[in-house]
């Protein structure tokens, strides 16, 4: 198992109701967020359209906060999840320096949290909470191991691309342009 999510940039209006499932869904303390919406122009003038993405921790393949962690606190999990033990954390803020999407804060309760894939979730064969409160549909989870999954479907179909491919993580988000 290698899960991932699919996310169709096209299809996506930016209406945050993935943040304020997450938020529900996981109990995300008052001022902080797992989910973010950003916006960037794509193309050259006069080809241009704005790219609404859902953004989240990208549960990468080759986590550079999992390697910056000192206490193991961040991990991976089979399945490829991205996990951080709270109870082994220390709140050093290592794994935040070393993630270059921004994708963690520091709970109010001391430990450093951040997007689980719903892993709770997943494991009883449900979906994200952002995935399925979509009103649009735009969002996809599921195996890349499994050849028939929706999301290797959809990237064997459609252009993608993940973020900053260039930090060398592999990010598990792709977003269909
Ligand atoms: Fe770690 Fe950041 Fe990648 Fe998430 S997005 S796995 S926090 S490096
Ligand atoms: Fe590890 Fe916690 Fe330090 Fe992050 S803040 S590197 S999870 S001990
Ligand atoms: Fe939040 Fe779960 Fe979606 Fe991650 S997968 S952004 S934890 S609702």
């Amino acid at each position: 198992m290698r899960y991932a999510m699919v996310i169709d940039t096209r299809l996506c209006v930016g209406c945050m109701n993935c943040v304020v499932a997450c938020k529900t869904e996981n109990q995300v303390p008052d001022g902080f967020c797992r989910d973010w919406i950003a916006e960037t122009l794509q193309g050259k003038y006069p080809h241009v359209r704005l790219e609404i993405r859902s953004e989240r921790c990208n549960h990468c393949d080759n986590p550079p906060c999992v390697h910056a962690c000192p206490t193991g606190a961040s991990h991976r999990r089979e399945g490829g999840f991205v996990a951080v033990a709270k109870g082994k954390c220390i709140g050093c803020k290592a794994c935040m320096a070393a993630c270059p999407y921004d994708a963690r804060f520091v709970h109010p309760e001391g430990y450093v949290s951040k997007c689980t894939f719903c892993q709770h979730r997943v494991a009883e064969g449900q979906n994200p909470a952002c995935v399925s409160v979509c009103p649009t549909h735009c969002m996809f989870f599921g195996d890349l191991d499994d050849p028939a999954s929706e999301v290797n479907r959809l990237l064997a179909t459609r252009a993608h691309h993940a973020l900053l491919p260039m930090a060398g993580t592999r990010p598990h988000v792709f977003y269909l342009s």
